[in-house]
């Protein structure tokens, strides 16, 4: 049986995403907060939910991406939520970054109304969604991701099981911590390189070809220097993200030195404003400390 296919949430990741899906055969039913997003998918052939629980009722599973752990509280058990579309089979697979401790009272709350969720957060950006690599980290019941595979294959590359309902976002503030730290890692390097002179084409050519290149390095430090900060991932994203990392940790005692570091660093970004540029914009933050712009 092919799975009736909803889709909430059509912002960067979320259009490329349901995009993959129809690609693969999938039938869709979208709804965004805003039009525009639907009217695009809708040209394509997707047709239009009125509402999360519309589209809970018109769907097998039902994907939300949107933005953070209230946005998905409000979507599936708001008024009008998926709670309200209920119906036996249903299966809400939440691919937003959000709190692990919300996504398991999400979870049975829903479970309760006979509605299974994985919780499966995505790493890869915007390009990821939109070639269909990304990796997935799946929390819940295994049974419901092997249900699930073909939906999440047409989305991704690799699919983790991480554990029980909540593991998925667990592995995802891990990724999360990993990136922020590299992009600081990444823009301390432009920033040296400039104030000592070196070019930071030449610098972003020999560190690539290393040991101290990453994804950070040979994405996002050429667009720097284009002056380019566009969103693949947004400042304000990354934020609430290790802000997440960083409440998650709390609660088990992990120490998280680097995190707290590079989150005052975010916050210092969003308060300038800055919440809607891409994550490469933390250069900025250093080169107002450095009184210097890389170029
Ligand atoms: P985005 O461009 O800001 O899109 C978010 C979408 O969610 C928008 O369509 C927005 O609707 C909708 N939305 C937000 N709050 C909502 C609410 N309360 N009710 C209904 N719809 C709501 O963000 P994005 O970059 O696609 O990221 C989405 C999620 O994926 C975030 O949790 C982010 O951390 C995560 N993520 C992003 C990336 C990346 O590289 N961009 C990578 C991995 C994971 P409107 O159109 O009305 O604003």
């Amino acid at each position: 049986m092919t799975e009736r296919i909803g889709f909430i949430g059509l912002g960067i990741m979320g259009r490329p995403m349901a995009r993959n899906l129809m690609k693969a055969g999938f039938t869709l039913t979208v709804w965004n907060r805003s039009q525009p997003g639907i009217d695009e998918l809708v040209k394509e052939g997707a047709a239009e939910g009125s509402g999360p629980a519309d589209v809970a009722r018109r769907s097998d599973v039902v994907i939300s991406i949107v933005g953070d752990s209230p946005d998905v509280e409000e979507v599936a058990l708001g008024p009008g939520g998926i709670i309200e579309g209920a119906h036996r089979g249903l299966v809400h697979l939440d691919m937003t970054t959000m709190s692990p401790a919300v996504t398991r009272r999400i979870a049975e709350r829903l479970g309760e109304a006979g509605v299974e969720m994985l919780d499966a957060p995505v790493s890869g950006g915007q390009q990821g969604a939109t070639d269909g690599t990304l990796s997935i980290m799946v929390g819940g019941r295994e049974e419901t991701l092997e249900r699930c595979r073909p939906v999440l294959e047409a989305m991704g590359r690799k699919l983790v099981y991480c554990g029980p309902s909540g593991a998925g976002q667990t592995v995802k503030l891990c990724n999360q911590i990993a990136v922020a730290l590299t992009n600081l890692g990444m823009c301390e390097a432009l920033v040296f390189a400039a104030r000592s002179g070196i070019d930071p084409r030449v610098m972003i050519e020999a560190v690539s070809a290393g040991a101290g290149t990453s994804w950070q390095m040979e994405n996002l430090a050429p667009r720097i220097v284009e002056r380019d900060f566009r969103p693949g991932f947004k400042v304000a994203h990354q934020g609430k993200d290790l802000r997440l990392a960083l409440e998650a940790a709390e609660k088990v005692s992990s120490p998280l030195p680097g995190t707290g570091l590079v989150q005052q660093m975010f916050a210092a970004l969003e308060t300038d404003g800055l919440g809607e540029e891409g994550t490469q914009a933390l250069v900025k933050a250093l080169e107002r400390l450095a009184d210097l712009e890389v170029q």
